[in-house]
């Protein structure tokens, strides 16, 4: 059995695009049984009806639907902890992830060789320029002050073995970055290649806003780099007053002591008071990561569901 992860998030427009090319696909691939466990992830639109719909017709239907919007990272977790298949995709509601790719991944899964089919992008045809080069910066970045290995273009849509489903289940960090944690479990991934799809209809729920703070909470995430480099310029800034100190009185000693120079200390106080404030910045970051985890809030809270023993609070 295969189990299709769907989060959705006001998909009134593209759920009707999406379950037919499901059906079509199941068809494809007849070896397999199905199960589409749609999240909707609060949506404030027609979704939860049309689930509610699809599911009274087609029992292969399964959804969680949650109290609030919790954000797609929740949405997946709540899939991870609730497949049924031996094997599980995880995959947008917007088409931007064909699911007719599902057949191939699943030929490179079967062939005993991989435990996970990750999917790629190769162009980013049909993004706006900027987000690209955002997006590209990002994952040289990650890749350099992380240890997870992250593809540039990768997406969340990746068809994967169960225990590999049962070991992002198991890791219950409250912040979470799925690209880093796919990377961090490990198993032997192939990176299927394709070409960027747009949405088939709706909108994007990310704004370039959002993506930079989703961003920024993945370095958090997964490197203490920041940290480091908050330590690192306080060593430098040290070094640099004793310089500036051992210059000074030897000044004093050869001219005297005419006043002046009153600018530069002004520049000087100024410039290391906004090196202090970025440093304590970063371990604010830190901290309100630390201070989000010991809460120990749950992830997701499950209010409707057609599937039998499912955790609501989780
Ligand atoms: N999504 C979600 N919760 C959110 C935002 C998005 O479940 O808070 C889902 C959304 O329904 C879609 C997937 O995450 O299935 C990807 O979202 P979207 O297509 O808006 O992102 P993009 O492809 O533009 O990065
Ligand atoms: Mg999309």
């Amino acid at each position: 059995m295969i189990s299709l992860i769907i989060p959705c998030y006001n998909e009134e427009q593209t759920l009707p695009i999406l379950y037919p090319e499901l059906c079509r696909v199941a068809e494809e691939i007849a070896e397999h049984t199905f199960e589409f466990l749609f999240v909707n992830d609060g949506s404030r639109d027609g979704t939860l009806a049309i689930l509610r719909d699809l599911a009274a017709k087609d029992e292969r239907v399964k959804y969680l639907s949650f109290s609030r919007n919790f954000g797609k990272e929740a949405a997946m977790y709540a899939g991870f902890c609730n497949v049924r298949g031996d094997y599980a995709a995880v995959m947008d509601a917007d088409m931007q992830d064909p699911p007719g790719l599902l057949k191939d991944m699943l030929a490179y899964l079967e062939s005993g060789e991989y435990d996970s089919v990750a999917t790629r992008r190769v162009t980013r045809k049909g993004e706006p320029p900027i987000r690209s080069l955002f997006a590209r910066i990002f994952y040289k970045l990650m890749n350099r002050i992380t240890d997870v290995d992250l593809v540039d273009g990768a997406r969340d849509f990746r068809l994967m073995k169960r225990e590999m489903c049962d070991a992002l289940a198991a890791i219950g960090e409250y912040n979470r970055f799925s690209k880093g944690i796919f990377g961090w479990v490990g198993y032997r991934t192939y990176w299927y290649p394709y070409e960027n799809v747009e949405r088939a209809a709706g909108e994007t729920k990310w704004s370039f806003w959002k993506l930079l703070k989703y961003s920024l909470d993945g370095i958090v995430s997964f490197s203490q780099v920041p940290l480091a480099l908050a330590s690192y310029s306080g060593l430098f800034f040290t070094f640099l007053s004793f310089v500036a100190i051992c210059f000074i009185v030897v000044r004093k000693w050869i001219y005297g002591d005419p006043v002046a120079g009153w600018p530069s200390l002004a520049c000087i106080v100024t410039f290391i008071g906004g090196i202090q404030l970025f440093c304590i910045g970063i371990m604010g970051q830190y901290l309100a990561k630390v201070y989000m985890e010991v809460k120990r809030r749950p992830h997701y809270i499950i209010s409707e569901t057609n599937k039998e023993d499912v955790r609501k609070i989780q």
